[in-house]
């Protein structure tokens, strides 16, 4: 008896990965990722803050550090949700492949948290056949949204969401203009924001 459960192993701890630039992290991200985490039963889902990603160079417009206390201060409230700085402690731009490799374990499964319009885009990627030994693509989409995996070999799941038409540029553009954006982010991440005078017309926001 003894012998046969543990010929089963131990137990995986089933691990979201959400990457992004977080910049900053909103309502969207969190939803996301407290939707999948309950429908995909995971234990945790991890925020991995991009430090220069090479889809987007030039146009990230906070630090990372800033980017990653917004993230810290968005999940803190919130169970099962856990800021990770793994692909800025690599210290070198890095791609999916390598984020996943550095958290890969033999007890743990990984479940790659990509919304809808990241997927699309993923055949763009590069070390793609590394990234999909690694994981599980769990393609989140908003309601009326659809996506596949890159190819028909992916292990996959789809997990639905409502549709929160916020993204971390337009909270950028409304700062810049000086509109409110409360509601689209949480209220610690706001006060965050305000206290690190962010995205303000004056801090040479390069992405507009
Ligand atoms: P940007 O406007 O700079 O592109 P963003 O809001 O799209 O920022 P990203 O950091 O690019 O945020 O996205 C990280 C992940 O979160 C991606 O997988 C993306 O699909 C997902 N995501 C972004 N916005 C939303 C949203 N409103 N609802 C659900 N998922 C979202
Ligand atoms: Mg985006």
């Amino acid at each position: 008896m003894e012998r046969g459960l543990r010929r089963l192993g131990p137990v995986a701890e089933r691990v979201g990965v959400l990457g992004g630039t977080f910049d900053p992290v909103h309502v969207g991200h969190l939803v996301a990722a407290v939707d999948s985490r309950h429908a995909l039963g995971l234990d945790r889902v991890l925020f991995v803050v991009a430090g220069d990603p090479w889809q987007k160079r030039g146009k990230v417009v906070g630090s990372p550090a800033d980017r990653l206390a917004l993230v810290q201060a968005a999940v803190a409230p919130i169970d099962g949700l856990e800021a990770s700085t793994i692909e800025l402690d690599l210290g070198r731009p890095s791609v999916t492949a390598d984020t996943l490799e550095a958290l890969a374990a033999p007890d743990r499964e990984l479940f790659l948290l990509l919304g809808a319009d990241a997927a699309a885009n993923m055949p763009t990627w590069r070390r793609l056949e590394e990234t999909r030994d690694l994981c599980t693509l769990a393609i989140v989409s908003r309601a009326g949204e659809h996506a596949a995996a890159p190819s028909p070999d992916w292990r996959v799941a789809h997990v639905t969401i409502p549709r929160l038409d916020v993204s971390s540029s337009d909270v950028r553009e409304r700062l810049h203009d000086g509109r409110p954006i409360d509601g689209l982010c949480p209220p610690d991440v706001v006060r965050e924001i305000r206290s690190r005078r962010l995205y303000t017309r004056s801090d040479g926001d390069a992405a507009r």
